[in-house]
């Protein structure tokens, strides 16, 4: 029997869209190419018994009580706040930069002058992007501000991306602003907790499901044809005149026909250690190239909740440029937000206007640096306006 929707990937995107369609009656096929589900938030219990993110450290977090009501529906939770430090001039500092992070490079009088500065341009406990803080009228500030760009963003961003912090979107270094006071979590969102058995595990939930049939290790592109010209799809060979939801990289579902996207990949040195290996779960490097090739190590026990004692599974970060013809850095992991680069998706979105049953969903598809609440709230969105007007 043919399908209503036809997915492609079962991530955030795919699986909370498909769980929403089903529930409203729709037959729905998932297309996924890896063994897996879950997509980059796929994790399990590796050999160590550490519950590892296979494609990295996904922290959940978020301020959206839709998000997190919907997702709680398929799991419990357990409380977990992030906590980064960052190696700065052989010390190690909270990430995001505060306060406790000034104390440690800077001598007494000195920081407590910067900290006053501080809380009387923008008040406590404020977060500013490091790019407008460079921008400040006051000169002791901007010279703060410098020196923060130089030991924080300069070279981690040059090695995560491969492109200056003003030469990417200023969005992205924003992410990690300053912070005007001692808080030293990673996200300040009301909700952070991390699910009970897993995201894997969660998403078991979620697809199962009897209108919900997930194809794994199944390349979508052998199945379904997207042809804007005629505004047609063809699933196996025929018209499919069900809705389609995309959630792999928009340049692979028309054949390349614009040229390759630009994105960022990133290759995993993971090993066994003994007991544990850092104060926190993830300790940053924003040095130069020569002098740590990596951007973080993450310490997946330190944010499990029963974590083995004996050993520990740590994962060294390296970037790469993402090509999918190479041995490495074939994973797309980050859009890479240059204006060049905005203008080629573009020419993809454009062409597939017209296509009232073709959708663009995620962090791949639409080209966005989504977090997981976020594409959740995304997909829900999206899903039930297709219930609605069906
Ligand atoms: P994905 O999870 O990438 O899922 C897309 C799926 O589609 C994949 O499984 C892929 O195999 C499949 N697919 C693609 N093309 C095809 C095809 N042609 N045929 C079949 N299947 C296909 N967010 C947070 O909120 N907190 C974090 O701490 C966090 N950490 C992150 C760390 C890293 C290193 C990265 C890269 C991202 C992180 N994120 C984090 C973001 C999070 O990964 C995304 O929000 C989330 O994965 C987006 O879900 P998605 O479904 O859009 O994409
Ligand atoms: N960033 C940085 N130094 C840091 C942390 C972050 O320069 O110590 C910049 C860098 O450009 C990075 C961006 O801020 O890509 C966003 O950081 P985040 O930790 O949110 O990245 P993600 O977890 O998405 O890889």
């Amino acid at each position: 029997m043919k399908p209503d929707a036809v997915i492609v990937g079962a991530g955030f995107a795919g699986a909370v869209s498909a769980r929403i369609l089903a529930e409203g009656g729709k037959r729905v096929v998932i297309f996924e190419k890896r063994p897996h589900i879950a997509g980059n938030a796929y994790d399990y219990l590796d050999e160590n018994r550490v519950m590892r993110h296979e494609y990295g450290p996904h922290i959940f977090h978020t301020s959206s009580a839709k998000a997190a009501e919907f997702l709680s529906r398929f799991t419990d939770w357990y409380d977990y706040q992030h906590r980064v430090l960052g190696y700065v001039e052989g010390k190690l500092v909270p990430i995001p930069f505060n306060f406790t992070s000034i104390e440690t490079v800077f001598e007494k009088e000195r920081a407590q002058r910067l900290e006053s500065l501080l809380l009387e341009a923008y008040g406590k406990d404020r977060k500013v992007p490091i790019l407008e803080l460079r921008k400040h009228s006051d000169p002791e500030i901007r010279e703060l501000a410098e020196y923060i760009f130089e030991h924080v963003f300069k070279y981690y961003t040059m090695k995560q991306w491969g492109y200056t912090a003003e030469e990417i979107d200023p969005a992205v270094t924003a992410r990690v602003p300053v912070l005007c006071g001692y808080d030293d979590r990673y996200f300040q969102d009301s909700f952070q907790k991390m699910p009970e058995n897993g995201f894997t595990a969660m998403f078991e939930k979620m697809l199962d499901h009897p209108l919900i049939d997930v194809r794994l290790n199944t390349e979508a592109m052998d199945h379904l044809a997207v042809l804007p010209e005629e505004n047609r799809v063809l699933l196996d060979g025929e018209e499919f005149e069900g809705e389609v939801i995309y959630t792999g990289l928009a340049d692979h579902l028309l054949n390349y026909r614009y040229g390759d996207l630009s994105y960022r990949s990133l290759e995993f040195e993971v090993r066994t250690e003994e007991g544990r290996f850092q104060p926190v779960t993830t300790v940053n490097y924003p040095t130069p190239e020569e002098e740590h090739p990596f951007t973080r190590i993450t310490e997946y026990k330190n944010m499990q909740k029963n974590p083995p004692e004996e050993k520990t599974t740590i994962a060294v970060e390296y970037p790469y440029a993402y090509d999918r013809r190479r041995e490495k850095g074939n994973v797309p992991y980050y859009p890479v937000f240059t204006e060049a680069s905005k203008q080629s998706y573009e020419a993809y979105v454009k062409v597939l206007e017209p296509m009232k049953n073709v959708h663009l969903l995620g962090r791949l598809a639409e080209y966005r640096y989504y977090n997981m609440d976020a594409i959740t709230d995304a997909a829900i969105e999206l899903a039930e306006g297709l219930l609605e007007r069906s």
